[in-house]
């Protein structure tokens, strides 16, 4: 038995995951977490890479859709390595299709 909190919406619902029994969840999008949670755990992933420019010396990004959990810490280490030379608008790819698994990083900032 596994108990999770859902974290789609503010309702934070405690689940409850046990076997094939899922219960707690107000909604349906609940028992998607929960499947997803404790079968392929993913996240969206937001921080800050480094870049060349004066006026924006460190660039907001986040990936454009949920990675697996166990990419989270070498896709931290990668963004550390990353520096952005050109100027980007909110929504560009930084970097594209981390290991290959059809996320970007984006940014979340205009670099003016
Ligand atoms: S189960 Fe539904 S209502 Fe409850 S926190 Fe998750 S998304 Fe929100």
């Amino acid at each position: 038995m596994r108990e999770l909190t859902c974290i789609v919406c503010p309702n934070s619902c405690t689940i409850t995951v046990d076997g094939d029994q899922i219960t707690g969840n107000l909604c349906n999008k609940g028992r998607d977490f929960a499947i997803s949670e404790t079968t392929n755990p993913t996240r969206t992933i937001t921080s800050t890479v480094v870049t060349t420019f004066d006026s924006c010396p460190a660039l907001s990004v986040r990936t454009d859709k949920e990675i697996a959990f166990d990419k989270i810490f070498a896709l931290i280490d990668l963004l550390k390595k990353v520096k952005v030379t050109k100027r980007v608008k909110i929504g560009d790819i930084v970097l594209a299709n981390v290991f290959n698994s059809g996320v970007n990083v984006i940014a979340t900032k205009n670099i003016e």
